[in-house]
């Protein structure tokens, strides 16, 4: 593997072999006021360089006493300190702090040495800020507007099936004005506090409808639990009448009602307003739903697939209370419909 020369290893070398001198002027952070050296600060003496150049020594900019920079004189190193600390500085700063305690320190060059890299301010200065070997901590006051949520408020509807939800009055943001102290480090913000906050305009709440009325209830409108006539009409139980069996005699019995072929699923309505008075598995009528429509009328619909409508339950004329299917004793999808009057099976066609 091929070493390469770099920068941070030639200051880790030179780290090492720092001695802080007298020399070594203190570069106060905030204030960066070098006015007291200890040193007098015209004491340069030039040097001789191997390539015959003459130079005064340049100056180390040192932070916690680690060289970080080599800049031409002891105002360029002060210099780059404030440069470094001033981009970023925008018009909210109030504070600006160097965490590091910063100085300048002069190079011990002697005659017949290598020419040592020397960096302008701009350079130095961006050196340092790429890799962040100072932090400079700045504090900024900053006031904006913020949106202020809003709330969601539930209100109950039976206009609407459980679970169902329908926004009534769209929530609206508020506002406010905010003054909030932020603590940066390198221009990253480390800690926000909240100063001051001042409402401009309130939030309006949403308003969400849920749904309180239950799906079966949707079905059949008509309440429960309430005894239910019917008007002696009947009407088709399903969509469209296509007779596979008829009433009456058939195969040495008696067939108690009329067989509509129908695609299984297809809905099944009450052929007028009643009661459900049995909705379940019963024998060979398979899936049954019988509704009591009063007047001593009675229908029967078998061999649902499916029943939708509940023991007990009122329906309205039409409504749909179970899938054509062929449960029980039934070789194809058909809705096996009865009409007794009085206990007594009648031919459902008479009644259609
Ligand atoms: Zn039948």
């Amino acid at each position: 593997m091929k070493e390469l020369p770099s920068r941070s290893r030639r200051f880790l070398k030179a780290k090492k072999k720092i001695v802080m001198g007298s020399a070594a002027v203190l570069l106060a952070a905030a204030s960066i006021a070098v006015g007291t050296a200890i040193v007098p600060s015209d004491f340069e003496v030039p040097v001789l360089l191997a390539n015959g150049e003459v130079i005064t020594p340049p100056w180390y900019v040192t932070a916690n006493g680690q060289q970080v920079a080599l800049v031409d004189s002891k105002e360029d190193a002060r210099e780059v300190v404030k440069k470094v600390a001033q981009q970023y500085k925008n018009s909210e700063t109030v504070k600006i702090e160097i965490e590091e305690q910063t100085s300048a320190k002069e190079m011990n060059l002697e005659n017949g040495d290598q020419k040592p890299e020397i960096l302008s301010v701009e350079e130095a200065a961006a050196e340092i800020a790429s890799k962040q070997e100072l932090t400079v901590k700045t504090t900024e006051v900053i006031t904006e507007d913020e949106p202020i949520d809003y709330k969601e408020v539930k209100e109950k509807t039976d206009k609407l099936y459980v679970g169902q939800t329908k926004v009534k009055k769209e929530g609206r943001s508020g506002l406010k004005k905010v003054t909030k102290e932020v603590t940066k480090e390198n221009g990253e913000a480390v800690r926000t506090d909240v100063l001051k906050e001042e409402t401009i305009q309130e939030p309006e709440n949403q308003i969400v409808l849920t749904g309180t009325k239950e799906k079966e209830e949707a079905l059949y409108t008509a309440s429960r639990g309430t005894e239910k006539r019917g008007s002696g009409q009947l009407a088709a139980p399903v969509s469209s009448i296509r007779v596979t069996s008829s009433f009456g005699p058939r195969w040495g019995r008696t067939h108690l009602g009329v067989d509509l072929g129908m695609p299984t699923g297809s809905p099944i309505s009450a052929a007028d307003a009643g009661t459900v008075i049995f909705a379940g598995y019963s024998g060979s009528y398979g899936n049954l739903v019988k509704v009591d429509h009063g007047n001593g009328i009675v229908t029967y619909y078998a061999h649902c697939s499916e029943i939708l409508a509940k023991q007990g339950q009122t329906v309205e004329k039409g409504a749909v209370i179970a899938k054509v299917g062929s449960t029980g004793n039934s070789t194809g999808p058909h809705l096996h419909f009865e009409v007794r009057v009085n206990g007594r099976n009648e031919n459902p066609l008479n009644y259609l």
